[in-house]
């Protein structure tokens, strides 16, 4: 496990044994293992956005296994197990959708065709065999900037996500979540380039922000 996502990390640099949240080195790696799976359903949903194939199934779905890696958000191995099952089983009804749309379907990173183990322990030791935050990138300007991206993202899924419980939605979140995630697994990347994409990020987040007020306010009435 390495988790550095809140406040709490260990020592102000990672939390490497065990939490400070209490989060166990199983879910921690489940959790990097679900991020690597909606990842590879980011490539060919972001793909299939540029065939103008929209799935709200596939948009819903990685808004919440994004808020479910989130912190202490969730720490059942159980739920994590069926959300990685999930992911891929979406990540290959969406490829699907694109080849039948003719777009592209050869990606070469891991994601675009891992296997999810079918047990929980077995998840869990590919989700730690993935080093995910250390392997962001190599060089660690580009991984430390990769990482404020990762962490806007896990904010923006879980502002997007009780919105959509409150009925608001808004298709630019979903379709920035996608192009985000593939940025992730983009080598090569520059400092502005970076920079550019936590900025969106940043842009983004307030978009959701006002749909999740506009869910309360119409839902609950202003305060
Ligand atoms: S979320 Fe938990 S495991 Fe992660 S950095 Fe914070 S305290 Fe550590």
């Amino acid at each position: 496990m390495f988790c550095n996502q809140c406040e709490q990390t260990a020592q102000g640099t990672g939390c490497s044994k065990i939490g400070a949240c209490g989060k166990k080195p199983e879910v921690s790696d489940l959790q990097d293992l679900l991020m690597h799976g909606v990842q590879g359903l980011a490539l060919y949903a972001a793909e299939g956005r540029r065939r103008g194939i929209v799935d709200e199934e596939a948009d819903l779905f990685t808004m919440q296994a994004i808020f479910s890696t989130l912190t202490n958000v969730d720490f059942d191995p159980a739920r994590f197990q069926e959300l990685i099952k999930r992911a891929v089983e979406l990540r290959e009804s969406v490829k699907a959708k694109v080849a039948a749309a003719g777009g592209r379907t050869d990606f070469d990173q891991a994601a675009a065709t891992f296997t999810p183990a079918d047990s929980i322990d077995g998840l869990a030791a590919q989700g730690a065999a993935l080093d995910y935050i250390r392997t962001l990138d190599e060089d660690e300007n580009i991984r430390s900037l990769k990482q404020t991206l990762l962490y806007g993202l896990k904010g923006i899924a879980a502002y997007a996500d009780h919105a959509w419980i409150l009925g608001q939605k808004d298709d630019a979140i979903a379709g920035f979540l996608y192009e985000a995630l593939v940025a992730l697994m983009t080598t090569g990347l520059s400092v502005d380039a970076c920079v550019a994409v936590a900025l969106k990020a940043g842009e983004i987040n307030l978009l959701a922000m006002k749909i999740l007020d506009a869910g309360n306010t119409g839902t609950y009435g202003h305060p």
